[in-house]
């Protein structure tokens, strides 16, 4: 857990304390007044929000604008999708089963077996290269499965697969950590293999190399990232892109999904109104955060990206990069609920 994400553990820790505190004060005095356990900041950021939420969403640069109306479709329009939870959590213990998946582990080989096996009949591309790391050269690959849609443009969904090499003399799988997504992206595939993309193109990137090799820095981290970005923003891929939306540890059973302040506002506004519309509210940006992930070679090259992920995992974020990480700390809830507000956030991107 010190090797990703150091700067943001370091703001975590210093911004975690007066939170806790704050709660714990709370909750005594609700108890004490026998009150209900709603927080006077709860109710005011839900009033901020009401208020935000009459407001069109302008993308700077783009000609899209979002409007209420694009967040309030008629009941009778379905989403994209109805994704199950119970297969994207089954595709996770599948997954994790295969052992630890470090850069140059037998594990790393079948998991790439695994992914590919999962995605037959999609049109699958393999990002191969090698790349010297921190830790020595590996070779890595990229798995990318584009679905065609009917729109001129691509929206992209995203998660690591491989797990912390630091941790590889370990047990630890990476159950949350690269797990989860994995098990959500394989079941979001085999939908979509059955109801193609009525809106813009969705393609699935399963990127490698996204853990740091010795330690967390710019250098030693999100290595596959770097290389597609760069690929992308040579051959003009990247100004196609509508939008990078990032899933990353989205398997914890207490889902609470931070507002990444590296994050894209717009696409966090687009994001945080899906949530609202489905109920999700509770389990999304209900607190800021810097993160590291990733998202950050895209959104270098200018495409607008969201990390959507839980860096809350167990108390104090205990669970990441531990061999705790395991797939009881996991549901089929919560990739359902990341699921349904990823799909409804494509709904509302094809509204433009
Ligand atoms: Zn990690």
């Amino acid at each position: 857990m010190r090797n990703r994400h150091r700067g943001l553990l370091k703001a975590c820790s210093r911004n975690k304390v007066f939170p806790i505190l704050l709660a714990m004060l709370l909750t005594a005095s609700a108890l004490l007044a026998g009150s209900c356990r709603q927080s006077p900041p709860a109710a005011e950021s839900a009033a901020q929000s009401a208020a935000t939420q009459a407001q069109p969403i302008r993308p700077p640069g783009l000609q899209m604008e979002f409007r209420a109306e694009d967040f309030d479709p008629t009941p009778q329009t379905p989403p994209a999708l109805k994704v199950s939870g119970e297969k994207a959590y089954r595709n996770l213990l599948d997954f994790v089963a295969l052992g630890p998946r470090f850069l140059g582990s037998p594990g790393h080989a079948k998991a790439e077996q695994f992914i590919l096996s999962h995605l037959k009949g999609a049109p699958v591309e393999q990002d191969k290269f090698n790349v010297q790391t921190a830790a020595g050269p590996f070779a890595m690959n990229n798995i990318l499965a584009k679905f065609p849609g009917k729109k001129d443009g691509v929206i992209i969904l995203a998660g690591h697969y491989d797990t912390n090499y630091p941790l590889r003399n370990t047990t630890y799988i990476g159950a949350n950590d690269g797990g989860s997504n994995v098990g959500l992206m394989l079941e979001i595939a085999r939908q979509l293999r059955a109801h193609p993309p009525q809106g813009y193109s969705i393609w699935l990137l399963f990127t490698d190399g996204e853990e740091a090799t010795v330690e967390w820095t710019d250098a030693d981290s999100v290595y596959g990232s770097k290389q597609l970005a760069r690929k992308w923003n040579a051959d003009g891929t990247a100004s196609k892109i509508k939008a990078f939306l990032l899933l990353d540890m989205i398997g914890d059973k207490d889902l609470d999904i931070d507002r990444d302040t590296n994050s894209t506002p717009w696409l966090l506004e687009v994001i945080g109104r899906a949530a609202q519309r489905l109920g999700q509210q509770s389990h999304f940006f209900v607190r800021n955060n810097t993160i590291q992930d990733d998202h950050l070679p895209f959104a270098a090259v200018g495409i607008p990206v969201a990390d959507i992920i839980d860096i809350d995992y167990g108390f104090n974020n205990l669970y990441q990069h531990t061999t705790q990480d395991t797939p009881d700390k996991c549901s089929a809830a919560s990739p359902h609920i990341v699921a349904d507000v990823v799909m409804e956030t494509i709904r509302a991107l094809n509204t433009r």
